[in-house]
């Protein structure tokens, strides 16, 4: 097993699917192209590549973990009926803002901020 071509797998699957996959999801399309990866191997170039800031891990209460491509900062709106994430940009001076206003309210010293908003997309309010 060739343990960077591994590595550069999995980083290109995430880097290629604009659907935030879940680690299953990465293992599934790996096990297209290489058919030998394990799971483990997944989750583990996974790690890596989240604690080496090339992909960012999107976590929401009771979702499980989601991968993203790190490169463009963005935030995201997720869907509370379908668990669909799509990325949304918010302003900086509104996040600059956000932040000053945080720190002031609460005594601390913002270095970034990520902004999450809940949203029913536009798939779902249709179908109600
Ligand atoms: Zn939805
Ligand atoms: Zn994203």
């Amino acid at each position: 097993m060739n343990f960077s071509k591994q590595r550069e797998l999995v980083k290109d699957i995430v880097m290629q699917s604009h659907d935030h996959p879940t680690a299953e999801m990465v293992y599934n399309r790996a096990r297209n192209i290489m058919p030998g990866i394990g799971m483990a191997t997944v989750y583990r170039n996974l790690n890596v590549l989240v604690e080496t800031g090339v992909l960012n891990r999107v976590s929401f209460p009771g979702d499980i973990d989601r991968f993203d491509n790190a490169k463009d900062p963005h935030d995201h709106a997720y869907c509370v009926n379908c668990k669909n994430i799509i990325d949304i940009m918010i302003p900086e001076k509104t996040k600059k803002k956000l932040m000053a206003d945080a720190a002031q309210a609460n005594g601390i010293s913002p270095i970034n901020c990520k902004i999450t908003i809940e949203i029913v997309c536009d798939d779902c309010a249709q179908n109600n």
